[in-house]
């Protein structure tokens, strides 16, 4: 393996790292060995068959200069390749600024097209994916190439994006066979297969290698229902006092009536106890109100008394309004 002009740009992989998916893809490529001979096949058709297909006599590009290195770096322990990085000109497009591989050698070329032509990707992709390490590395492989997954604080949301609806199909039944059920959709022409659920998604980060992420992703997924969690009680409280102002204000409206009509007197001594300390105590919840009329009352016979205030002022009311 040769490396031409390989100067990496510092900036555009510190900004990719800065967001969870930069994290889990730093902490995938951080994985350095295979577990058997057919992983580190699996590890390359995951990376390269699910890319668009790239022009001239390149065999795949990378948007970093380190993941094409681990590319080149992966097929020669794979197939012994001799593979060759070109970088990006100065001064190109964004679009333009990958780092591409090349194959020199001629018996290399032809090697790489009998193995990773389509058909031969998608026999290797049903066939040869059986043991749990090469599944493994596959999927390695395929988030490094074409995997998102958004910050868990944020959507629960990973995809992959494949280049055509029969790579999306195959991507979709492979993952069937470890049981997760991701869903599939067009965007742009492109086929995207992905996921919503939080624990599928915890599940094949883990499957993939990225322990350290799933961990992340687990803790982030956990601070945001315990947020959740406190927002809920914060507004389960604000509306239990709203509900207690709103109730003493009307009690207090009906004690004031009475004791403008008739004087608090007009009340038995049982009720005329309850206002007084509602009067006294405007701002109390009924259990505060019990508190002060010394604790033997109930919450349920203090609103029976207030209740019975209430109707006592509603009838006072109507005396001066009677209804026709
Ligand atoms: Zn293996």
């Amino acid at each position: 393996m040769t490396l031409q002009n390989n100067r990496p740009k510092r900036t555009q992989s510190a900004k990719a790292a800065s967001t969870f998916s930069g994290r889990i893809k730093q902490e995938l490529m951080k994985i350095d060995s295979f577990s058997c001979p057919d992983c580190a096949f699996a590890f390359c058709y995951g990376l390269l068959c699910f890319s668009p297909r790239i022009k001239k006599n390149y065999i795949w590009s990378a948007s970093s200069h380190a993941l094409a290195e681990l590319a080149a770096q992966s097929l020669a322990a794979a197939a012994g390749y001799i593979v060759t990085v070109v970088s990006p000109k100065q001064g190109k497009s964004n679009s333009e600024h990958t780092y591409r591989l090349l194959l020199q050698n001629a018996e290399d070329k032809l090697d790489f097209q009998t193995r990773f032509l389509q058909l031969s990707a998608e026999r290797f992709c049903t066939q040869k994916l059986g043991k749990h390490c090469c599944m493994s590395a596959f999927l390695r492989g395929l988030f490094l190439s074409c995997g998102t997954v958004m910050d868990p604080s944020r959507q629960y949301h990973l995809e992959f994006l494949c280049p055509n609806t029969v790579r999306g199909m195959l991507l979709k039944n492979l993952l069937a066979t470890l049981h997760f059920t991701p869903g599939l959709t067009e965007r742009k022409q492109q086929s995207v297969v992905y996921f919503k659920d939080s624990e599928q998604i915890e599940d094949l980060l883990t499957t993939m290698g990225a322990g350290l992420g799933a961990m992340e992703y687990m803790n982030a997924k956990i601070e945001k229902e315990v947020r959740n969690q406190a927002n809920r009680a914060v507004n389960c409280d604000t509306a239990n006092i709203q509900k207690i102002i709103n109730a003493a204000g009307r009690q207090l409206e009906d004690i004031r009536l009475i004791q403008k009509k008739k004087g608090l007197d007009y009340l038995n001594s049982d009720l005329r106890q309850a206002a007084l300390a509602r009067l006294e105590h405007p701002d109390s919840s009924l259990g505060e109100l019990c508190q002060v009329l010394g604790g033997d009352l109930t919450r349920s016979g203090l609103n029976h008394r207030l209740q019975k205030i209430s109707r006592i002022a509603d009838s006072l009311r109507e005396d001066e309004n009677p209804r026709v």
